[in-house]
């Protein structure tokens, strides 16, 4: 026990699950996957989570009349062509509509959810058909 306890303290392996290191810090050490309690952690990894389903969840919005735009690599926008406009934040699990827009419909999400999440809440929505109350002024304007 004294050496599994030495190697921990070292920081040889996790100090939570055992995986050996390539190099001892000299100090308690935590590897990456035992190491996602960390919320700066959490929120990396959930950007890298939301860039990596972008492709899919952009193909899925589009495949519903819905647009899915990367503003930057925190920040994502889903909206129905002329219509409502969600702000999505994967890394810190925020959603904010845009007041010049109409409000989105409810989304019913998972707690931890996932830019994929928020686009099939979405498609549900609309399957549901939530948004049928959104105006299109363009239409309108072109058809007066
Ligand atoms: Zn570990």
């Amino acid at each position: 026990m004294g050496e599994y306890a030495d190697l921990i303290v070292d920081g040889s392996i996790c100090q939570m699950c055992g995986t050996p290191f390539e190099h001892a810090a000299g100090y308690p050490q935590t590897c990456r996957e035992c190491g996602s309690w960390n919320p700066q952690q959490i929120k990396a990894e959930r950007r890298q989570l939301a860039a990596e389903q972008f492709d899919a969840a952009q193909r899925l919005a589009d495949l519903h009349g819905l647009v899915l735009r990367r503003c930057t690599e925190s920040h994502y926008q889903l909206s129905l062509h002329n219509g409502w406009l969600q702000n999505i934040y994967p890394g810190n699990c925020r959603l904010y509509w845009d007041r010049q827009h109409e409000k989105p419909p409810w989304l019913h999400l998972p707690d931890n959810w996932s830019l994929l999440d928020v686009v099939r809440a979405a498609v549900e929505e609309i399957k549901k058909g939530s948004p049928c109350q959104f105006r299109n002024p363009a239409a309108t304007a072109a058809n007066p």
